[in-house]
């Protein structure tokens, strides 16, 4: 099965309501940005990474996957995943400019398109491929309920709604200040009771101290996780919080290799580990990062980039993979999407990845790619 093309796509697709926010950004859409790979016996398969919508970024990742990427992949064995993912990584010329950032992203969507192409092979769903169903359902936690820019009041409706609806974990953010945030949480544990698990969500605003005297506090209110309490990349600080808080640190969004993973593993700086198959070069680095946090016996919580499209297949497979992250914004985009009942996520059965588009999402929400 040789690679015949690639080409870059990018979806424009709306997110929940008209607007969301966290401690960092708001948005109004979510950015799919990919690469359609199509092989000489006729399959096609589909990759993304994610993104803010922000065209001109966007239109960087379909260039780099076009332009960069592209040329080393025409005519290669589509099946020989690893090697190829080699082959783009350690690229003397692209690995000089970029292991991390546009490079990496554009060869997410890449390395996803791969998978996917080598399940609709097999017709298999990649679940399968990864080695077989581990677990009989993967429970899903709701994150859509908590963002900074709903209200008080409706983010304890919101809550509420989701427990009835079946879910078994939500996760809010925080981020603005401790004491809105401190009113915000123990509202919503208040509200739904203490057999949910509620985690929380900084995504990087605050600094040490800030997150020290948060906890103190937020202790109370039996967080599951407190997510991205610091600066992405500060080893030492999140080491530092997470000796001095029973609260379990997670983080992993915002990192780009398993190098990066195994550094706050080997600082004791890291609880609960978050990779994502949109930011690590795809799905076969984040194996790789499993793998790592299964030895040392961390749990996996894999963040949704993808939305969970792809990483409902890794966590029906993976045995670290505990519980699954849940935003519904581009679920109904594809062929199969990403569906929770009550409160577990679906296993998907169609042959692929579940990143194929649907026909009306390919003509509502394309992009110029540039
Ligand atoms: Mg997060």
């Amino acid at each position: 099965m040789k690679i015949k093309s690639v080409r870059p796509f990018i979806l424009h697709v709306p997110v929940t309501g008209s607007q969301i926010a966290d401690s960092t950004h708001s948005i109004s859409h979510w950015g799919v940005v990919g690469a359609q790979i199509e092989s000489d016996d006729g399959l096609t398969g589909y990759g993304f990474t994610g993104t803010h919508a922000h065209l001109p970024s966007d239109q960087l990742i379909t260039r780099c996957i076009e332009t960069c990427h592209a040329p080393l992949l025409i005519g290669e064995d589509a099946g020989d995943i690893n090697r190829l993912w080699q082959k783009l990584a350690r690229n003397s010329a692209l690995q000089w400019v970029g292991r991390a950032g546009v490079v990496t992203l554009s060869h997410a969507a890449i390395d996803l398109a791969l998978w996917d192409l080598k399940a609709k092979a097999a017709g298999q769903p990649l679940w399968k491929l990864l080695g077989g169903q581990v677990r009989d359902k993967v429970r899903a936690y709701n994150t859509d309920i908590g963002w900074l820019s709903i209200t008080d009041d409706k983010l304890v409706e919101g809550a509420q709604r989701a427990v009835e609806q079946g879910f078994t974990g939500l996760k809010i953010k925080v981020g603005s200040t401790v004491e809105r945030d401190l009113r915000r949480l123990a509202s919503v544990r208040k509200a739904i009771g203490p057999d949910v698990t509620l985690a929380i969500d900084g995504n990087g605003k605050w600094d040490l101290p800030t997150c020290q005297r948060f906890c103190r506090v937020a202790q109370e209110f039996d967080v599951f996780w407190f997510e991205e309490p610091l600066w992405h990349d500060d080893v030492k600080s999140h080491a530092q919080l997470a000796r001095a808080t029973p609260i379990p640190v997670a983080l992993g969004e915002q990192l780009y290799t398993v190098d990066a993973f195994s550094e706050f593993i080997a600082q004791q700086a890291i609880a609960w580990v978050q990779p994502d198959v949109t930011r690590l070069a795809g799905l076969t680095e984040v194996l790789r990062v499993c793998e790592t946090a299964h030895a040392f016996h961390l749990p996996v919580a894999p963040h949704a980039g993808d939305m969970s499209q792809v990483h409902v297949h890794l966590s029906y497979a993976h045995s670290a993979c505990e519980v699954l992250e849940f935003i519904p914004w581009i679920k109904d985009c594809f062929t199969e999407p990403a569906e929770v009942v009550d409160g577990y996520f679906r296993r998907p059965e169609l042959p692929g990845a579940s990143t194929t588009p649907t026909p009306a999402a390919w003509a509502q929400f394309r992009q110029a790619t540039g």
